[in-house]
């Protein structure tokens, strides 16, 4: 596992970097020669996200040689020893007490966070919960309701600083591929502002607006390869919303298309409603 080394361009101040040719004592190994320690935590999802990861296969292995992995409980069941990190990537969100402490210390440890996936990142399907019957939902699941934690879903933002979101749901894998190593490194990659057609009109499909069909794809940030539209069903979304994305032109232009209600209901699928509110204020 951990077979490799990476060569990472040195962090930080140069002159506490270490080197081979100095005489000073180090009581560190120099940041140019030891690994990035990384953690992938999940907290309450559906870990699907991380399963992406896994899928990669080799080529998400050879990612894991270059890095000491601190945690990441799909591969290894071992403690969490607590140490800090260069970089630290989280699923989910923080739902029960224990996930939130969790959450902190992360935040505490590690110079980067990255969220992976759109229920870190937006709340994603579990929000759906707070746009309808709230703390009640939880009736519809369990009889006695004692005990267990029920709190607003809230996504990672809401309470320590995100430096990187891979979206979608679940995650792409080629994106990890292309901005794992960029993290990895101590650099802040960022995804083009493209909406889902560029994806979508080069593969050569149909817009589905042609056909009187609804779909987000205009005001949600691309780089899923358009999978939806271009298997004919309508982007919900799942991406989020891109940094220049026209919700109210995308709300005109689907009014032909789906009622307030059938915009509304779908923007609820991903957690997009919340955004899509915030971005409507006046003033942004
Ligand atoms: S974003 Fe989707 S796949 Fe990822 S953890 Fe959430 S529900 Fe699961
Ligand atoms: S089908 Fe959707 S994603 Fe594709 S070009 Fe039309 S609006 Fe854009
Ligand atoms: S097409 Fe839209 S809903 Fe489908 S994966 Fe891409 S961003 Fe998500």
């Amino acid at each position: 596992m951990h077979a490799t080394t990476i060569h990472l361009k040195p962090q930080g101040n140069s002159a506490n970097q270490g080197h081979p040719d100095s005489t000073e004592p180090s009581v560190q190994a120099p940041v140019s020669e030891r690994k990035p320690k990384v953690a992938i935590v999940s907290l309450t999802s559906c870990e699907g996200c991380q399963f992406v990861l896994l899928d990669l296969g080799e080529k998400f292995l050879n990612l894991v040689n270059q890095i000491e992995m601190v945690d990441f409980r799909l591969l290894e069941d071992l403690e969490d020893p607590g140490e800090a990190l260069d970089l630290a990537i989280v699923e989910g969100n923080p739902v029960t007490s224990e996930n939130m402490k969790t959450l902190l210390s992360l935040r505490e440890r590690a110079k980067l966070l990255a969220v992976l996936g759109n229920c870190a990142a937006m709340g994603g399907i579990p929000e759906i919960k707070n746009y309808h019957e709230g703390p009640n939902t939880i009736k519809r699941v369990y009889k006695y309701i004692q005990g267990i934690e029920n709190p607003e879903v809230r996504e990672v933002d809401n309470f320590v600083k995100v430096d990187f979101t891979f979206p979608g749901c679940p995650v792409t894998g080629e994106e990890v591929l292309k901005y794992l190593p960029e993290l990895i490194a101590g650099r802040i990659p960022e995804i083009p502002d493209k909406p889902v057609c560029v994806e979508c009109l080069r593969k050569g499909n149909k817009c589905l607006f042609l056909e009187k069909k609804p779909c987000f794809g205009p005001m949600i940030l691309g780089g899923c390869d358009a999978v939806c539209p271009t298997a004919r069903m309508m982007c919900q979304g799942c991406r989020g919303l891109r940094k220049t994305g026209n919700t109210k032109a995308m709300r005109a232009t689907l009014k032909t298309m789906m009622t307030d209600q059938e915009f509304e209901d779908t923007t609820e699928i991903y957690g997009l409603r919340d955004d899509i509110e915030a971005r409507e204020q006046p003033g942004n």
